[in-house]
């Protein structure tokens, strides 16, 4: 009988080197899961914040080692830009082997087309975030970011997270989820009955009808108190938390 092929789907570990804790939980998440699949897809956030592919903090290393050991196994890894780290660029992509996505994508698993995208797009009721997302995507500010010296891009990074904290606070819960109009109109357009995501952190799936026809769209949870997976195989997905052991 030929190996399982198993496909998994992540997002939001907000990995922070500093916090031993959740990078252990990625290490071990990558030695006793992902080695044992064909394909990972890390569906942006991956990093609580990127300031460039030339951060030289050392203790990167064992996440730049997992993608490393991933690669040298065999198992494909794509990666999606989220709001945290849109800055990871090719030279992170060509330390670690992961491919880099665009802000959607289509892939076909065990059959079945699913739409994947990072979830911040769908949010489309938050504008004050729209807009600001509009802003820090354009090419001219992160050109002009990335050409500033290392430690003042740490600095901007500190403010920009806690401009967020102090946005995220006064906002009501219900416009930071995604806008099920915009969801529908997506998964329209992309002619997909089946929608995969991370971002608001509201782990779940939701089923309804779109245009006549039974739609899905499973929302993967983030990594702060334990690892949240979409393990993918010829049976079917389960939406899991993994134990940390
Ligand atoms: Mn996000």
């Amino acid at each position: 009988m030929p190996p399982a092929v198993t496909v998994l789907f992540v997002s939001d570990l907000h990995l922070d080197p500093a916090d031993a804790l959740g990078v252990r939980r990625f290490t071990n998440f990558v030695e006793r899961e992902a080695l044992g699949a064909t394909q990972v897809y890390v569906l942006g956030d991956l990093f609580e914040a990127w300031v460039g592919d030339d951060d030289d903090e050392p203790l990167l290393a064992p996440i730049v080692a997992g993608f490393q050991a991933l690669r040298d196994a065999a198992v494909t890894c794509y990666l999606m830009h989220g709001n945290r780290d849109f800055l990871i660029g090719a030279d992170f992509c060509a330390a670690t082997g992961c491919r880099l996505l665009g802000d959607f994508a289509t892939i076909d698993v065990f059959g079945r087309r699913v739409l994947l995208t990072h979830g911040d797009l769908l949010c489309t009721d938050d504008v004050r975030y729209q807009t600001l997302r509009a802003q820090l995507r354009g090419g001219p500010w992160q050109r002009e970011f990335l050409a500033k010296p290392l430690a003042e891009r740490r600095a901007i990074a500190a403010d920009l997270r806690k401009m967020s904290a102090v946005e995220i606070a006064s906002k009501r819960e219900e416009i930071m989820d995604v806008n099920q109009a915009t969801v529908e109109d997506t998964m329209r357009a992309h002619g997909v009955s089946s929608l995969l995501h991370g971002h608001t952190h509201r782990p779940g799936v939701h089923r309804f009808v779109l245009d006549g026809e039974a739609a899905t769209r499973i929302v993967l949870g983030a990594w702060y108190e334990h690892a949240s997976v979409v393990r993918w195989d010829e049976t079917g997905f389960r939406l899991e938390t993994l134990s940390d052991r």
